[in-house]
């Protein structure tokens, strides 16, 4: 966990700190650090949570301290895996978890929180985004939230409907995903014994292995359409 160290951040001390106090204190809404709310997103398989740990890496190293939650992460344990292999533990999102009072609990026990990394953040409820907003807008914590856009039915999830709403910035994950025609893969299909589900509960754990009862399957939108999964039945 990189949540280790403590820290003064609960009082800031010298010019800028006291400043940023001041204006936090004040209410006044002016531009402070400039934390910001960013979307990541792609299909299943582009590498989403390679590069939320990455970006937890990078900022790490930086000498910031963050955060690292998921929902439902494929692993059962509470901890983001990925295809290539990387883990990492992380906090479990549940229902009930305010996200705010998750960063002030740690601040209150003297750790410090710079920023939060949000995988799976399309399973999240809208309310955990309207709490990731608060965050970078009265707290100055950077929020990067990583996630799927639309579900099976190529349909918007409520909360990377509200991430697409509210982000201060919003990225399409560039590595390639192909469908099996070779066009760019767009949309993650729910293949039940062998055949592309158009309607069931919008969260259903299946897997991308092709033996898999419930299974999913990044498509191009034409076979996405029309439910052509290729050779790959
Ligand atoms: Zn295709």
């Amino acid at each position: 966990m990189t949540d280790d160290i403590r820290t003064d951040r609960a009082e800031p001390v010298g010019a800028e700190s006291a400043l940023s106090a001041a204006c936090f204190a004040a209410g006044d809404g002016r531009l402070r650090h400039g934390a910001a709310l960013k979307f990541f997103w792609g299909p299943m398989d582009c590498g989403k949570s390679t590069m939320a740990l990455q970006m937890n890496y990078n900022h790490a190293r930086q000498g910031r301290r963050g955060l690292v939650l998921t929902r439902i992460d494929r692993s059962l344990g509470p901890q983001i895996t990925t295809r290539i292999g990387l883990a990492h533990e992380a906090i479990e999102v549940t229902e009930e978890l305010d996200l705010c009072e998750l960063v002030r609990s740690r601040w209150a026990a003297g750790i410090r929180v710079d920023y939060l990394i949000c995988d799976e953040a399309c399973f999240y409820t809208v309310p955990h985004i309207e709490q990731m907003a608060e965050l970078v807008d009265r707290y100055d914590v950077d929020v990067f939230a990583f996630g799927l856009a639309s579900d099976f039915r190529s349909c918007l999830f409520p909360a990377a409907q509200r991430l697409f709403e509210l982000a201060d910035e919003v990225s399409r994950i560039q590595v390639e995903v192909l469908c099996w025609c070779g066009r760019p893969g767009l949309l993650n299909a729910r293949v039940v014994a062998g055949t592309v589900a158009r309607e069931g509960e919008q969260v259903v754990i299946g897997d991308t292995v092709d033996e898999a009862e419930v299974r999913y399957q990044v498509l191009c939108r034409r076979h996405y359409r029309n439910g052509d999964l290729g050779g790959n039945r």
